[in-house]
């Protein structure tokens, strides 16, 4: 039987899947309507697949939900997946969901069972928590490499499946665990506690590195006149670059990348080692600068006026495909434009509910008619496939100024401007009808 601690994004997902491959597992998590609307097997978050795994597999009798922490206690293996967010007004993790759950466990696991860590933590937490632990308990790390939207794909189907051990005992029980996994070809990766974390850390931050690489060429492309989709495309030809997140717009957020990133320098200033991380500071203000650029190019098309302008924004999730809107950059220009005094009607086909949740003051729209109804811009925020299907001659016909702005490069830009539109994007030059 495997536990499973935390059943958000990460631990509802894990469950489900460990579930799929056969195993009993049972998902603990503190927030009650989450246990109970998982227990009634309906996922209380948007994430493709995931609603048909978790219903199938509670409906099996493989997979059960509770609060109560005593449920585990016949467990072999204990996946901690709690969320270690940013702490307020600091850049460290706040890891007291981790040390809480993990004090949670050890006081019921059974003498054996192995704790296994997935949530991301700062390098050196797993040190820390082992030895806060008895001696009949230990601790793995395994971090988690999912990306929201393709969970169940990456959890059945990961590319490269890395654990941090103490033991070979460890090591062959989470064999054990991924044995289907590692049959399909999937690369395992044994390492000690601390490099395990770090690799996830490290991940990330190469990640939010190449995104905002190509959000600094999109500024230096606009004081150019050069063109960032050109660039993009011609530097990612070459294999060692590669094409993938090379998109310039308004950059990264969720739950995952802005606070790893920023828990990774916290952690380095601790460590002595401020130095080797100071290029993500600028990694992160270039990132948080792509979305006031935006805000500039309202301003701009508005004549710098924003107050009671109508302006429609396509998007509130962090990407599309998820509903997650944590830290979410759509969500944060909109909420800048609205504070600046305009009319903001916000649309997206999946986060409208936890984006009402998190900034009730924002106004919602139902459907793409509607947000686009009035408007004198047209913001396109999180490139869902929806708004790459909008018919601009139809979009035209409804706003009262055809000024779009692509926030992520994701449109066809010769068909809005043959439409008669004013194309607007970070990095491009400024197309007219
Ligand atoms: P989340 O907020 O969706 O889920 C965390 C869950 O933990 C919540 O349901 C919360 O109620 C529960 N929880 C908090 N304290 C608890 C406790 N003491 N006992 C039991 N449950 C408790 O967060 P998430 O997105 O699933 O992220 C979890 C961790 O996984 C984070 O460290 C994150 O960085 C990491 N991660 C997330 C993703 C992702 O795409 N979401 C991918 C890789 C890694």
């Amino acid at each position: 039987m495997l536990g499973v601690i935390g059943t958000g994004y990460l631990g509802a997902t894990h469950a489900a899947c460990m579930a799929e491959l056969g195993f009993d597992v049972v998902g603990v998590d503190t927030d009650e309507s989450k246990v109970r609307s998982l227990s009634q097997g309906e996922l209380p978050f948007y994430e493709p697949d995931l609603p048909e795994l978790l219903a199938k597999n509670v409906a099996a009798g493989r997979l059960r939900f509770t609060t109560d922490f005593n449920e585990l206690a016949n467990a072999d293996m204990h996946f901690i997946c709690v969320g270690t967010p940013q702490q307020p007004g600091k850049n460290a993790a706040d890891l007291s969901y981790v040390k809480a759950s993990v004090a949670a466990v050890a006081a019921i696991a059974k003498p054996g069972s192995l704790l296994v860590g997935k949530s991301t933590v700062p390098v050196g937490t797993a040190d820390a928590l082992s030895a806060s632990l008895p001696s009949h308990l230990e601790l793995a790390w395994n971090p988690e490499f999912l990306r929201e939207g393709f969970a169940v794909e990456d959890t059945l189907r990961p590319n490269r499946l890395v654990v941090g051990v103490q033991s070979d005992r460890a090591e062959n029980l989470l064999k054990e665990v991924y044995q289907s996994l590692i049959k399909d070809g999937v690369p395992w990766i044994s390492a000690d506690l601390r490099t395990a974390e770090l690799v996830k850390v490290a991940a990330n931050s190469f990640l939010a590195t190449k995104i905002s690489f190509i959000n600094a060429m999109a500024e230096i492309c606009d004081a150019s006149g050069g063109d960032v989709t050109v660039l993009a495309k011609a530097i990612g030809y070459d294999p060692r670059i590669g094409n993938r997140f090379l998109q310039a717009g308004i950059g990264f957020g969720g739950g995952c990348l802005p606070k790893d990133i920023r828990a990774f320098m916290a952690r380095a200033d601790e460590l002595g080692a401020t130095q080797a991380l100071e290029f993500l500071r600028e990694i992160d203000s270039i990132n948080l600068r792509a979305r006031k650029r935006v805000i500039e190019l309202v301003r701009r098309d508005l004549s710098e006026a924003l107050k009671s302008k109508r302006i429609a924004v396509l998007g509130a999730a962090f990407k599309p495909d998820s509903d997650d809107v944590r830290d979410s950059p759509a969500l944060d220009i909109a909420v800048q434009i609205q504070a600046a005094g305009a009319d903001v009607v916000v649309h997206d086909p999946k986060a409208i509910e936890p984006a009402r949740k998190r900034f009730p003051a924002l106004n919602f729209a139902s459907s793409i008619d509607e947000v686009l109804k009035d408007a004198e811009i047209v913001l396109h925020l999180t490139e869902w496939k929806i708004y790459r299907e909008i018919d601009p001659v139809k979009a035209k016909s409804l706003v009262s100024k055809a000024i779009i702005i692509d926030g992520r490069n994701a449109l066809d830009r010769n068909k809005w401007i043959d439409a008669g539109w004013q194309f607007r994007a970070l990095g491009v030059s400024d197309k007219e009808a």
